[in-house]
């Protein structure tokens, strides 16, 4: 028996596990499910002697309903985390819904084999539709809304920080700041060096497919596409500095058009530095991005998942990370019929959270919302039968827990504006 199941034992799985172990009595008993199981079993033994929760672990693919289910029946817990990758997202939603668990994840669904037929059929009709070609969206997701409303479980989509954290900096803003959001960018900065000439800091599979994509923009009322870094700005990051930061098509976009009622443009900028995108762009041009099965020496191999195992492990990156990560959202808008701009932001020292938990800030800042969401949603604060991105639900308990559990969030008024 547990409370609640974490699936995973990655970057962000093992922030979250260990904040949760932390967290005793809403995390009484914690059972670490994953892929390999010996990530997990060393997740516990470190855990040992520091914690009241009771750890336990199990091994489990994730892609695997059936699997799933089993280990939901066997552990009955309240809830899932699903900290595995956004392939699984579908699978752990069904295992969910068959055993009457609430759910919580950080990333919406994607698929892993874009070559898929049937796939791609839906994807192609998404993209004409809709009017952005990125590989993942939240249809997919949303579309068990009323199985689980049926089911009379709550679903908690995209908590991690972004999307996650700056989706409830936006339910914030509003509640507290504006009568009506207008604009909505949301800067990403990460200002820390780990002295590897290339390295992603989370899952290099996800994070390449998501960087190397076509960015799109929210404005009055429907998508506008760019070319992968075309539209480029810079900006001057309290505690970091001035980055170059790029336009990035990102999901919190595609669910904040739809919850911030009155906004009229929505963007997403990531900085990135020289050497990264001229990695990348050489990666991509040998074909070392792809997602499709090619053949070598006899034997499938699907090209980013080869490269995924030459890269070094996000969770490597801890002990040589140095500098420190600056994410937040500018709002403009109007409160009492005057305009008005807000910045909501969060800064992360890497090696605070190296010394704290063995992990970089990128982990670090993903898995503390992830288990705040979890917290929220077993606590009975954030629950209602239904799908839900976290935007939807009232931002100040999960403002305060970002506080009290190592997030802290400054407010500007009247910040530099991103032309
Ligand atoms: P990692 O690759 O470090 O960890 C993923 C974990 O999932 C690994 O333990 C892996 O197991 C496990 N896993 C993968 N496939 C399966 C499967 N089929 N069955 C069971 N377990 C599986 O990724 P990260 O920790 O960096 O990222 C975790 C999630 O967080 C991703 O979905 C990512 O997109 C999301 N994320 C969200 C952010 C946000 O701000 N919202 C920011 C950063 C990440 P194994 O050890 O065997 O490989």
């Amino acid at each position: 028996m547990a409370e609640i199941v974490i699936i995973g034992c990655g970057g962000v799985a093992s922030v979250a596990i260990q904040k949760c172990a932390k967290k005793a009595d809403v995390f009484s008993e914690i059972c670490i499910a994953s892929r390999t199981i010996s990530k997990c079993d060393a997740l516990k033994e470190k855990l040992e002697g520091t914690t009241e929760a009771k750890i336990t672990t199990a091994k489990v693919d994730a892609d695997n309903v059936e699997e799933l289910i089993a280990l939901l029946k066997k552990e009955k817990p309240k809830a899932v985390l699903n900290l595995a990758l956004p392939y699984q997202d579908l699978t752990i939603m069904d295992a969910c819904l068959a055993c009457g668990v609430d759910y919580i994840d950080t990333a919406n669904y994607e698929a892993e084999d874009t070559e898929d037929p049937e796939w791609r059929a839906a994807y192609e009709k998404r993209c004409k539709e809709a009017g952005f070609t990125a590989y993942f969206d939240y249809s997919w997701q949303w579309a068990y809304r009323e199985r689980f409303e049926k089911a009379g479980i709550t679903a908690l989509l995209g908590s991690g920080f972004d999307p996650g954290v700056t989706s409830v900096f936006s339910a914030y803003a509003l509640k507290h700041y504006f009568d009506e959001i207008h604009r909505i960018d949301i800067l990403d900065c990460n200002g820390g060096d780990h002295g590897y000439p290339f390295a992603t800091n989370f899952n290099p599979e996800i994070n390449l497919r998501e960087v190397s994509a076509n960015g799109s923009y929210w404005e009055n009322g429907h998508w506008v596409e760019t070319k992968p870094m075309e539209i480029k700005r810079e900006y001057d990051f309290a505690q970091v500095g001035k980055k170059d930061m790029y336009l990035l098509h990102h999901e919190e976009i595609e669910s904040l058009a739809k919850n911030i009622p009155g906004i009229q443009r929505i963007r997403f900028f990531m900085t990135f530095g020289q050497s990264y995108l001229t990695h990348m762009k050489c990666l991509e041009n040998v074909g070392m991005l792809r997602t499709d099965p090619v053949v070598f020496e006899g034997r499938e191999i699907v090209p980013i998942q080869f490269l995924k195992t030459l890269l070094p492990d996000p969770a490597s990156l801890g002990p040589r990370t140095v500098g420190k990560t600056n994410i937040g959202c500018i709002f403009t808008g109007v409160k009492d019929g005057k305009e008005k701009s807000v910045y909501i932001y969060n800064v992360c020292d890497h090696q605070e959270c190296y010394r704290e938990l063995g992990s970089q800030a990128i982990s670090y800042t993903t898995g503390v919302p992830a288990m705040i969401g979890a917290m929220l949603v077993m606590k009975g604060t954030w629950k209602r039968a239904g799908v839900f991105n976290v935007e939807e639900f009232d931002p100040d308990p999960f403002m305060e827990a970002l506080n009290e559990y190592g997030l802290p969030w400054v407010v500007e008024e009247n910040p530099v504006l991103v032309d």
